[in-house]
């Protein structure tokens, strides 16, 4: 089964400035945090063109996410996007910039075999962009402390009469026949 996040270059000659459109759906992937996620398909439009290095690519995702409210636990959906900008290198050209010293180079994205792989380019930008600490409305007030509704539901003048202490009759019986018993 061929990789969804593979990208053939099959139709890109490997001339400078040759280049070619991109537009892939990806069939539910799932990129995720804790407390946000990926729902349903990603799109991606954009374009590929051959460097002196390898292969540039510019696109643009849009997908959906449902993330949970930090503060009210809210689910909440909404349209996410993301620019992506990679350049792949061919082997040679990586293994020469290893070569002269440049150490970072080892792990820079490769083209293998005719072959880009999206698939971190993707979760790193995407997942990157996600929220922290997600919530249902930049203000959103949380819960109720007492009877843990969400305030954002509640009227403003919500809350809860504190319950006036009253003695326990049974205590006050109690200590009575202690007393009695003592000889009080
Ligand atoms: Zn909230
Ligand atoms: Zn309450």
């Amino acid at each position: 089964m061929p990789d969804v996040y593979s990208i053939a270059l099959n139709d890109l000659r490997h001339q400078e400035g040759s280049r070619v459109d991109l537009s892939r759906i990806l069939t539910n992937p799932e990129f995720a945090t804790d407390l946000v996620h990926t729902d349903g398909d990603i799109e991606i439009e954009g374009a590929l063109q051959s460097v002196s290095e390898g292969v540039l690519l510019t696109a643009h995702a849009t997908y959906d996410t449902v993330s949970e409210c930090s503060r009210c636990l809210k689910i909440v959906e909404e349209e996410g996007d993301a620019d992506l900008t990679e350049l792949y290198f061919y082997p040679n050209r990586a293994k020469a910039l290893v070569e002269s010293g440049d150490e970072e180079a080892g792990e820079l994205p490769l083209i293998e075999n005719d072959t880009i792989n999206i698939e971190s380019l993707l979760r790193d930008t995407i997942v990157g962009q996600m929220p922290f600490i997600p919530l249902c409305e930049p203000d959103c007030p949380g819960l109720c402390t007492v009877c843990g509704e969400r305030l954002a539901d509640l009227p403003g003048d919500h809350e809860h009469e504190q319950e006036p202490v009253v003695p326990n009759p049974l205590d006050e019986l109690r200590a009575k026949l202690v007393a009695e018993k003592r000889g009080e």
